[in-house]
């Protein structure tokens, strides 16, 4: 039971992290939702969570690639309980024709955020005598693929992240893991297929089958259920123990 703990899942008002927002609420605990954005359907999406679940929900604007909003959304936020650092974009592009901006983007939001949100959070958690820090990689965290080395580089950076931010708070009541999800059909997997089309010259059932799900064995793609349940089991007093590690959501991708 999560009550009285707060949850700040970045990158949440679509796809994992709204799932995972999700899951944490109907386990009890507050949320806060966040992304860059600052729409009505924004601030929705957190009024249905509270209404459906009796916690409390909100949603703060903060742009992940900009280290200062990052420590500001943690700031905002008040408490801090469980960081669930879930913002990514993807671009997929062979290395000689990676625009280096997007580069420079996708490490600042998939890498690069969630050590300003750590920085700021950790204290938080150490105040209040209890913690968790739960960060999306893939299993691209842990294999590589193709045409995608900026995300590929950043996730890789994120398990590094993780296994240093469990070392530093070993000895307190405070866990870092990494969640390593295979493809869930969300909107960046969804934008992802056109590019993916033309890289491999195939149709879009003929990507699915033969490239993304290629490479997971169950031939399934993992939900966002399934990333919102590992989140709080990872908050619950069966993970105490549990820090610094990798976690594979994956339909044995990562086996093979
Ligand atoms: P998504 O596009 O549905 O969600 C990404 C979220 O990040 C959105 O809420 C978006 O608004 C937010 N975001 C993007 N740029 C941001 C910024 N600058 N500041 C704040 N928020 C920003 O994608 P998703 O599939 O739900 O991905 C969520 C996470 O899971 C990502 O880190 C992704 O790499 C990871 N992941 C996804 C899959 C998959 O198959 N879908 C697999 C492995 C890992």
């Amino acid at each position: 039971d999560l009550s009285g703990k707060t949850a700040i899942i970045t990158g949440s008002n679509s796809g994992i992290g709204l799932g995972i927002a999700w899951e944490l609420a109907r386990a009890g605990a507050n949320v806060v939702l966040n992304s860059f954005t600052n729409k009505e359907e924004d601030h929705a999406i957190a009024s249905e969570i509270a209404s459906e679940t009796g916690v409390n929900a909100r949603y703060i604007k903060a742009d992940m690639s900009q280290g200062g909003e990052c420590r500001e959304l943690i700031a905002k936020a008040g408490d801090c309980d469980i960081l669930v650092n879930n913002a990514g974009i993807q671009h997929v592009a062979a290395i000689p024709d990676f625009p280096p901006e997007k580069w420079d983007a996708i490490i600042a939001i998939n890498l690069s955020s969630a050590f300003h949100t750590s920085a700021a959070a950790l204290p938080k958690m150490r105040k209040a005598g209890w913690g968790r820090v739960i960060n999306i990689a893939s299993a691209h965290g842990l294999t590589a693929s193709p045409y995608k080395s900026a995300y590929i580089a950043a996730k890789h950076g994120i398990v590094g992240l993780t296994k240093t931010t469990a070392l530093e708070t070993a000895e307190e009541p405070i866990t870092a893991n990494t969640i390593c999800p295979g493809y869930v059909l969300t909107p960046l997997v969804e934008a992802q297929i056109p590019d993916t089309m033309k890289e491999y010259d195939m149709s879009r059932e003929d990507v699915i089958k033969n490239v993304m799900l290629k490479r997971q064995p169950s031939k399934e793609f993992a939900t966002v259920e399934q990333m919102g349940g590992t989140c709080a089991f990872l908050c619950s007093d069966a993970a105490a123990q549990i820090t610094g590690t990798a976690i594979s959501v994956d339909g044995g991708w990562t086996a093979l």
